[in-house]
């Protein structure tokens, strides 16, 4: 089995946070969501990870403008303002104590009849809650993450972040039962992302190629900062997408996504990529990543 089971934990080790559930801040063994909702019953829902380092939150206003467009996308009306969501993480942060994480937000089409049409006039449900997780430490930082590639199953709008992530968590599922940390996703021989990342390389000549954005994959907010990095510190950028193996015999290759930053690739389907360590580019895009969000958090 791979090693990073963090993301499969069961709830809480006797810590109670604060959640948020439409309007009212409750423990967590409170916070309960009505069976006919329809983000349980047919995944009618989005949301957006926002990433705490410090006490701080990294790139709130990236996250909300992407909750707007996931959210017109699939015709549901903003259950509250910018501001409003702002304080919400705000108030969570606060009275969780959290110091290194993140912040989750979850907005489905509400409680209705169980119907496939949308209810006329749908009444958002909106969830908040914490998880404090190690962002800056973490050992895959050093060791490289060992990738499976899988052929992408998922629907064709992956550019709206919605709550139906079967597909990839049963693609990480497999990538562990192979002993493995992670897969990426491949769709007519171009590898489309991570399961919950975006995927780059770093070429021999040190320029990065990252897919192309469509609705093909999810347009990440780490990816948007890593590539204005890259444009600020001079290297190289190429938007288009990339086969398996052109990535494994890249110099580097690497992951972006809110709670990994930034984490290097060491292997591809058993092939190592360079000389099977973290190479340099990414130590230093990882690096930048953690300074630069640290200056701007807020
Ligand atoms: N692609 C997928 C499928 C994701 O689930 C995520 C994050 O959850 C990303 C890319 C990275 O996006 P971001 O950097 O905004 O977290």
């Amino acid at each position: 089995m791979g090693k990073d089971r963090r993301d499969g934990g069961r709830l809480g080790a006797g810590v109670s946070r604060v959640v948020y559930v439409n309007g009212a801040f409750v423990p967590e063994a409170e916070a309960c969501v009505s069976v006919f909702d329809r983000g349980f019953l047919f995944a009618d829902a989005v949301y957006e990870v926002t990433s705490v380092l410090d006490g701080r939150l990294i790139d709130l206003p990236a996250h909300l403008a992407r909750l707007d467009r996931s959210l017109r996308e699939i015709g549901l009306p903003r259950p509250a303002t910018d501001a409003e969501l702002e304080e919400l993480h705000r108030r969570l942060v606060r009275e969780n104590g959290l110091t290194e994480g993140l912040v989750y937000l979850q907005v489905t089409r509400g409680v209705a009849e169980r119907n496939f049409l949308y209810p006329p006039d749908p009444r958002p449900t909106l969830v908040l809650f914490t998880q404090a997780l190690p962002l800056v430490d973490r050992p895959e930082a050093r060791a490289g993450l060992r990738i499976v590639t899988l052929d992408d199953p998922r629907w064709a709008r992956r550019d709206i972040k919605t709550v139906q992530l079967l597909s990839a968590s049963m693609a990480k599922e497999i990538a562990h039962a192979r002993g493995k940390d992670d897969a990426w996703f491949v769709e007519d021989g171009l590898v489309t992302e991570g399961t919950a990342s975006n995927a780059h390389l770093v070429s021999r000549d040190g320029t990065i190629v990252t897919r192309d954005l469509s609705s093909a994959i999810l347009a990440g907010i780490t990816r948007a900062a890593i590539l204005a990095h890259a444009a600020e510190a001079g290297v190289a950028v190429e938007e288009r997408p990339f086969t398996v193996a052109e990535a494994q015999s890249a110099a580097e290759a690497f992951v972006t996504g809110a709670t990994a930053f930034v984490l290097p690739v060491v292997e591809i389907d058993g092939a190592p990529i360079g000389d099977g360590r973290p190479g340099p580019t990414v130590r230093r895009l990882r690096a930048r990543y953690i300074e630069e969000s640290r200056r701007r958090s807020v």
